[in-house]
């Protein structure tokens, strides 16, 4: 898959498509910068507003006739979508390295979800279930149904640059929908991957031109999805700032919207914790992509009759880190995205200090040779108090804030005492903490986990978070259902007209 793969100086590539064409109309350019080592790897069209309204056009005339192919024949289009990816794994896993700067272990990795939620989504072409009910009323029969929505945008953000695409596309495509995406700026190359790697697979079905279309560009194009209402459901995965703005742009035209945003994940120890399972937990939860998930481990909360043992045994384990080139055997920690994430850190590192802070782990940030790029930093361990505002939002990096509480009531009030709801977890072997912390007085996110760290998820559930993450659901459990409209629908095949709550009408 050569044509994939970054040749630096290459000429520039189209960021437009509508799935088997690629084209661009002006010479608005991004160029796509690699953290890893700092160089240029490609310049690719930006799409013009021109461009987006001749994608939403072909969508609404694809969506016309891909509504009416028979769901499990578009979920073994979608099988074979899953096949190419299982083809071109290795190539695009080290793209998504490159060009976004995790590791090759987890480029791989991201790939292969996109592998899984395509294995899902065949076998949901075949469940796409309705309801029967029994009517209140003889000769009746009651029961809903649920139909294609329409088009669906999609927002993704630069930290998972093509499973999120994914895990909305591919339940979109067997649900009858058709699909824009809309990729960050920051990773438009292995957006551009991805839809080559369908192109056969479209092509030798004949699905119809615009089932699966792409428009690169910045916030003015995810701008132009969000207030579009020809686009019938928004799916917007970034910052809690953007699905703020998303948010209300969608809601103000009634249109659907599906918020996949920021997080800021806690790991409880108890007492009664295994810390041989604990300890990599954390350190893989915190400093796994950098810190740049949105399920990433940025607060422990630690009882305090534990806490010295956590000290050391964090400062031992963090010791052993390796940061440098991502796409290299060992290494643990790749770069940050960019410049601008660099500096949040710092910003992050300056007010912890300013609030009283210290730190377990010293931050820093590395040059010299290897780290000519600018963008690699240490991860680092503080102890913190909850409510400082550093520790109430998410800095998009490997900082891990400690805390230390007395009572599992303390413990979970800490945990929930921030704006964000998405992932969480305790780490006990007591069955009484492990249940409080499940039951309804318990944690307040999207995910709750025990004796699991925060980080990543399975294909298999529903994806997301409560409060300022968001609320939306993604993925697996029956997250399909936000992609289609629900119907209920009566028949009467009786001879008299029953009206509701046995109301009488003489003529
Ligand atoms: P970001 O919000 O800067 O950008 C995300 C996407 O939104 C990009 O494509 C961007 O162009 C677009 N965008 C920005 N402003 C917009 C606006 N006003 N209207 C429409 N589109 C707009 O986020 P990022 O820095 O790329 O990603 C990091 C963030 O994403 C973190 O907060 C992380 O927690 C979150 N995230 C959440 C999930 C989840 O599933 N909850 C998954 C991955 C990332």
């Amino acid at each position: 898959m050569e044509n994939i793969l970054p040749v630096p100086q290459q000429s520039s590539k189209p960021g437009t498509s509508t799935g088997q064409q690629f084209w661009h109309s002006s010479d608005k350019t991004i160029d796509s910068y690699s953290p890893v080592d700092g160089k240029f790897i490609a310049r690719v069209y930006a799409s013009t507003r021109a461009d987006y309204d001749r994608v939403v056009e072909t969508a609404q005339a694809a969506f016309l006739q891909w509504r009416l192919v028979p769901a499990p024949k578009r979920g073994d289009i979608v099988r074979q979508m899953g096949d190419q990816f299982r083809l071109y794994k290795n190539d695009l896993g080290r793209l998504v390295s490159y060009e976004m700067g995790k590791s090759l272990q987890e480029g791989l990795g991201e790939v292969q979800e996109i592998i899984d939620i395509c294995d899902f989504a065949v076998g949901q072409s075949r469940q796409l279930y309705g309801l029967t009910m029994h009517s209140e009323r003889p000769a009746h029969r009651m029961y809903e149904q649920y139909h294609p929505l329409g088009v669906v945008g999609i927002i993704s953000a630069f930290n998972f640059p093509v499973a999120v695409w994914s895990w909305n596309a591919m339940l979109a495509f067997v649900c009858g929908d058709v699909c824009i995406w809309k990729p960050s700026e920051k990773t438009p190359l292995t957006a551009l991957a991805c839809q080559q790697i369908i192109q056969d697979v479209l092509r030798n079905n004949d699905v119809p031109e615009g089932v699966s279309c792409l428009v690169t560009g910045g916030r003015d194009a995810g701008e132009w999805l969000a207030r579009d209402p020809r686009v019938a459901l928004v799916s917007a995965t970034g910052s809690t700032r953007m699905g703020k703005a998303v948010g209300v742009a969608v809601a103000e035209r009634m249109g659907r919207s599906l918020l996949e945003l920021g997080g800021n994940n806690a790991i409880i120890v108890s007492p009664h914790a295994d810390l041989d399972i604990a300890i990599p937990a954390i350190v893989f939860g915190a400093v796994g992509t950098a810190g740049q998930r949105c399920t990433t481990t940025r607060r422990l909360i630690v009882h305090e009759s534990i806490l010295p043992e956590l000290r050391t045994r964090l400062a031992r384990a963090y010791a052993q880190l390796h940061i440098g080139d991502p796409l290299e055997m060992g290494i643990h920690v790749g770069p940050l995205i960019d410049k601008e994430a660099v500096t949040n850190y710092q910003k992050a590192i300056t007010e912890i200090r300013a609030a009283g802070g210290t730190f377990i782990v010293e931050p820093g940030v590395l040059d010299g040779t290897g780290y000519e790029s600018g963008c690699y930093v240490k991860p680092c361990v503080a102890e913190a108090r909850n409510e400082w505002p550093v520790v109430q939002r998410e800095t998009f990096a490997p900082i891990l804030y400690v805390m230390s509480y007395r009572t599992i009531d303390e413990a979970i009030a800490l945990q929930n005492g921030v704006p964000q709801g998405l992932s969480s977890a305790i780490f006990t072997l007591n069955l009484r903490e492990a249940e409080q912390f499940l039951c309804v007085a318990g944690s307040d996110c999207g995910i709750a986990n025990v004796n699991i760290g925060t980080s990543g998820a399975e294909i298999g559930g529903a994806f997301g978070g409560e409060k300022e993450t968001g609320g939306g659901r993604e993925s697996g459990s029956d997250a399909w259902k936000a992609y289609m409209r629900r119907q209920t629908n009566t028949l009467n095949y009786g001879t008299t007209m029953p009206l509701a709550q046995g109301i009488t009408f003489e003529l």
